[in-house]
């Protein structure tokens, strides 16, 4: 009876939803500046009569409760912000920010919490127990809203039992999601090194510290941590994609400068990780006469989905969808920061697929022909809409 009756109310506030979607896709907002995207949401719960608390300078948290006497609590989350990338595609929803876009898909993630929000409220009498929205900034950038919101108290007050969130997948077609239970996603973390020696003649390499020769030393050597002291079972991947020595054919440089990545799935290997990195990049430099920093900046932590809430949702899920409509999904080693909430929390992140091959929708998130097959967002709306209702026990 509520899965008719939430299916039948997304079909009919599917224009809404995607009229929110195309506004919030044509002004952008990049990370800690979605000031207009914070005050488009409040005006669209204000209009719901939903209240909500303001969190993390642009982030907002309501509170929908059902009229049934319960106390369990959901929380759902979207994320809210773009990307400094120039939208390519030629669509009437084209971004009119220059140089920024809604290339990860944060529009359809807000525009559907807000479309849930519009189902659950026409279904208040129907249910029992308290859903939290939470409306978070800064997804795309360190230190990461998500991160930010928790120190706040978004998950006191009421206390959820269970955290949801969904993210656009355009490798699945529309119409279907994907679940993962256990880790799902990375930790990841900036590696910033400067490997010191003492330029000079690219002739006279006696009376210079070549720190070329030493980064290539330490470039092969740091692949042994993976291959060597990493756990086999769990995944660790370390890549430098910049390596700055700007000497010349003949001229050895004083410097070298290195970015990286690491990404892993355990947070005590990671730390180990860490000081074995560090350790061995500053052995091989001093054991060759020069010096090197090494710094790393600490990113996101991996992301659990908790295997009991994740078997519960995405029974929900075949049930809402059909059971051919539920895929299972590969680990992935990019990060979100939705994986602060799984650190503390028990919570699942699923996709939602975005793809329309017949109509050329298949570009990747981050790219500058990224779009949606928008009639996901009946998907996205209904489907979360009765996965809270059924985890808070109606
Ligand atoms: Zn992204
Ligand atoms: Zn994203």
């Amino acid at each position: 009876m509520m899965k008719e009756q939430i299916q039948e109310l997304s079909q009919k506030i599917f224009k809404d939803v995607v009229a929110n979607r195309r506004h919030l896709h044509a002004n952008p907002e990049l990370s800690f500046h979605e000031v207009a995207t914070s005050a488009y949401v409040a005006s669209k719960l204000d209009e719901l009569n939903i209240p909500y608390v303001r969190m993390a300078d642009n982030g907002i948290v309501g509170l929908l409760k059902g009229n049934k006497p319960s106390d369990q609590v959901v929380a759902l989350r979207a994320d809210m912000d773009a990307l400094p990338i120039t939208e390519a595609n030629d669509v009437p929803y084209k971004s009119q920010n220059t140089g920024v876009m809604h290339a990860c898909g944060h529009d359809v993630h807000t525009s559907s919490l807000l479309g849930t929000a519009t189902i659950l409220t026409s279904l208040k009498d129907q249910f029992g127990g308290t859903v939290k929205l939470i409306f978070q900034p800064a997804e795309e950038k360190l230190p990461g809203g998500a991160n930010l919101m928790i120190q706040e108290g978004v998950l006191e007050n009421p206390k959820p039992q269970a955290v949801l969130g969904q993210h656009v997948m355009p490798l699945i077609d529309a119409g279907k999601v994907g679940f993962r239970a256990g880790k799902y996603m990375a930790s990841t973390d900036e590696i910033y090194v400067t490997v010191k020696g003492k330029g000079g003649h690219g002739a006279q390499p006696q009376q210079n510290i070549d720190p070329v020769i030493i980064t290539a030393h330490i470039l092969t050597a740091l692949q042994q941590v993976v291959s060597r002291f990493a756990d086999p079972k769990s995944p660790s991947v370390l890549s430098f994609g910049k390596v700055i020595a700007n000497g010349a054919t003949n001229i050895i440089p004083n410097e070298v400068y290195l970015e990286g990545t690491f990404r892993t799935m355990d947070e005590k290997w990671r730390s180990e990780a860490h000081i074995r990195m560090k350790k061995m990049a500053e052995g091989i430099a001093e054991s060759m006469g020069g010096s090197c920093e090494f710094n790393i900046m600490r990113g996101y932590p991996f992301l659990i989905n908790e295997e009991k809430l994740t078997a519960s949702v995405r029974g929900y899920a075949e049930d809402y969808l059909g059971k051919e409509n539920v895929l299972d999904l590969d680990i992935w080693m990019a990060a979100e920061d939705f994986a602060y909430y799984s650190q503390v929390a028990d919570a699942c992140f699923y996709r939602l697929g975005t793809r329309n091959e017949s109509r050329g929708i298949t570009s990747a998130v981050h790219t500058p022909t990224f779009d949606v097959e928008e009639s996901a967002l009946t998907v996205s709306t209904g489907l979360m809409a009765y996965m809270a209702l059924k985890q808070l026990g109606n």
